[in-house]
C-alpha cells in the first residue's frame, strides 16, 4: 500500500499497516505540520472546565473526546467515532515509546513558552516531570542569563496562576549558561544542537543546580533540550541538575517538533516501512500507477496524509482545493449541515472574534467512519482509498487543541482499513 504525507497521520498509519503484515510505502516531499508541534499532543481538553477549576477534577481526554464528538457533529471524533480512541493512543505511544511517555488516561497540563498552559493526552517523555496536576511544592522556572529568548519570569507566572487550582508554587532563576559571544543571538535549533555535545548537557545541569532555591521539586526549562533522542540531553540535564527536569511546551520552529519528525522516520526505517523523499502528483490512485522520484508506484490501497495548508493536502488559488484527487473540501464550521463555502474567498472565511468558530480553518474533506474520502453526493470515492490527519476537515487544531490525536485516530484507522486489502 502507499501512504502519501509523512506527518504523524501519515506515519501511524503506516506503521499500522506494517502491524497487520502490510508492506507499505511512504512518500513524502518535506516535514508538515507535525514538525511545528509544541511537545503536548492535543487528544482533547476539557473544554467545560472554568481556569480556576482543580486540575485533579478535570475530565480525562477520552471523556472530553466523547463530550466533544456528542456536540460537534461534523468534527472527526463524532464520524469515526472514539470508541478506538484509547487504543489508537497506545498503539502511538508504544511506536514512538523512545521519545514519548505512555498515556495512563489522565490529561496533563504542562506549561506553555508563552505563559499560557497546554492540556494534552500524550506528552514527550522530557516534559513529563512538569506536568502540573502531579508537581508538588516548587516549580523552578530556568532561565540562561546570556540567551533571553526564554522569558523565564513569564513562565514563572502562568504556573503560578494554577497554585489555587492545586498546581505547584513558582519561581524564576538564571543560570549562568550561553553567555559566549554570540551565544545570545543563537536559534531555538542553535542552542538544542549545542546542548547535544559531549560535556554541554552536564554543563547545563550543574549550573541549574548552582541556582536552584531550597525546595525546589522540578527545574522547568526552555524547550531546546536536543533534537537528536540519541544524544539523551534531557536525562543528562537532569542528572547533573541532581532533580526533575523538564521542558516546557514549545512555540513554532519547535525543536520538540523536529525531535518528534526525527523519531518517527527512524521508527519507519526500524518498523521496514520503505520512505520515499519525493511528491506525489494528481493522477494516481489505487490501482493507478504514479511516478515518484523518476520511479513508477502502483498500490491497490492508498492512505492520502497530505495534511492542510502547512503540509499541503489543501491549497488556496481562488478557491480552496485538495490538489491531489480534486476531493470536494468542506468549510463549514458552523453545523450549517452539508455547506460547502470552500468556492468562496479564503478571507470571506475567517472572523475577527477569535473565538467564534473560522471556517476556514476547519477546512478538510469529508470523510466516512472507516475514513474513506467522501464526493459530492456524500458517497465514498474508492473503496481503497483513505484519508487521515489534518486533511480531514472539521476541527480546528488551535481552538479545539485535537490537532494530534484525530492524527493518530484517523491515521491508525486508515492504516488498519488500509491494510486489509493492501496489494
Ligand atoms: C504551528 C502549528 C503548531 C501546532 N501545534 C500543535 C500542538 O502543539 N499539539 C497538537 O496536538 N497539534 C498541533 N498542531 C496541529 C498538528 O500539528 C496537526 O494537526 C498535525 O500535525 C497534522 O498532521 P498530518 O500528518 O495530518 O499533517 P502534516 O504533519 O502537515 O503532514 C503532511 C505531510 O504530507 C506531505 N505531502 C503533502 N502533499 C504531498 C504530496 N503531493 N506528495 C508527497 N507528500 C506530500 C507533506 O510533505 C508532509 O510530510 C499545530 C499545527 C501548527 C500549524
Amino acid at each position: 500500500m502507499l501512504v502519501v504525507g509523512g506527518g504523524l497521520a501519515g506515519a501511524v498509519a503506516a506503521l499500522a499497516a506494517r502491524a497487520r503484515g502490510a508492506t507499505v510505502l511512504l512518500v513524502r516531499r518535506s516535514p508538515g505540520a507535525t514538525a511545528l508541534f509544541g511537545g503536548a499532543f492535543g487528544v482533547a481538553p476539557d473544554l467545560d472546565a472554568l481556569p480556576g477549576d482543580p486540575l485533579l477534577g478535570r475530565r480525562s481526554p477520552l471523556e472530553s473526546a466523547r463530550r466533544l464528538a456528542a456536540r460537534r457533529p461534523s468534527h472527526p471524533y463524532a464520524v469515526l467515532g472514539v470508541h478506538d480512541l484509547d487504543e489508537a493512543l497506545g498503539f502511538a505511544g508504544a511506536q514512538l515509546s523512545v521519545l514519548v511517555e505512555p498515556a495512563d488516561g489522565r490529561p496533563r497540563f504542562l506549561a506553555h513558552v508563552s505563559g499560557g498552559l497546554a492540556e494534552c493526552g500524550l506528552c514527550l517523555h522530557s516534559q513529563a516531570a512538569g506536568d502540573l496536576r502531579r508537581v508538588r511544592g516548587l516549580a523552578v522556572v530556568v532561565g540562561f542569563s546570556g540567551h533571553l529568548g526564554f522569558d523565564a519570569r513569564l513562565v514563572a507566572a502562568g504556573v503560578g496562576r494554577l497554585t489555587s487550582a492545586g498546581g505547584p508554587r513558582s519561581a524564576a532563576v538564571e543560570a549562568s549558561f550561553f553567555t559566549g559571544p554570540g551565544d545570545g543571538a543563537l536559534r531555538p535549533f542553535d542552542l538544542a544542537r549545542a546542548l547535544e555535545a559531549p560535556g554541554a548537557a552536564e554543563a547545563l545541569g550543574a549550573a541549574i543546580r548552582g541556582v536552584l532555591p531550597r525546595g525546589a521539586s522540578v527545574a522547568l526549562l526552555a524547550p531546546v533540550l536536543g533534537i537528536n533522542p540519541a544524544a539523551r540531553v534531557h536525562a543528562r540535564v537532569e542528572a547533573a541538575a541532581g532533580l526533575p527536569v523538564a521542558e516546557v511546551v514549545s512555540d513554532p520552529p519547535s525543536v520538540p517538533g523536529l525531535r518528534l519528525d526525527a523519531t518517527l522516520l527512524a521508527r519507519l526505517a526500524g518498523a521496514g516501512v520503505e520512505v520515499l523523499d519525493g511528491e506525489v502528483a494528481a493522477g494516481g490512485g489505487p490501482g493507478r500507477p504514479v511516478i515518484v522520484a523518476g520511479e513508477t508506484v502502483e498500490a491497490g490501497a492508498w492512505v492520502v496524509a497530505t495534511g492542510r495548508f502547512i503540509g499541503g493536502g489543501l491549497v488556496r488559488r481562488d478557491r480552496m482545493a485538495e490538489p491531489l484527487f480534486g476531493l470536494p473540501v468542506i468549510a463549514s464550521e458552523t453545523g450549517a449541515a452539508g455547506l460547502t463555502l470552500a468556492g468562496r474567498s479564503p478571507v470571506s472565511l475567517t472572523f475577527r472574534e477569535r473565538t467564534a468558530a473560522q471556517p476556514l480553518l476547519a477546512a478538510g474533506v469529508a470523510v466516512d467512519p472507516a475514513c474513506r474520502p467522501l464526493d459530492e453526493a456524500g458517497e465514498p470515492v474508492h473503496a481503497r482509498l483513505f484519508v487521515a490527519g489534518a486533511l480531514i476537515g472539521g476541527h480546528e487544531h488551535a481552538a479545539d487543541q485535537t490537532g494530534l490525536g484525530v492524527a493518530i485516530l484517523s491515521g491508525w484507522l486508515a492504516g488498519r482499513g488500509a491494510a486489509g486489502e493492501a496489494t
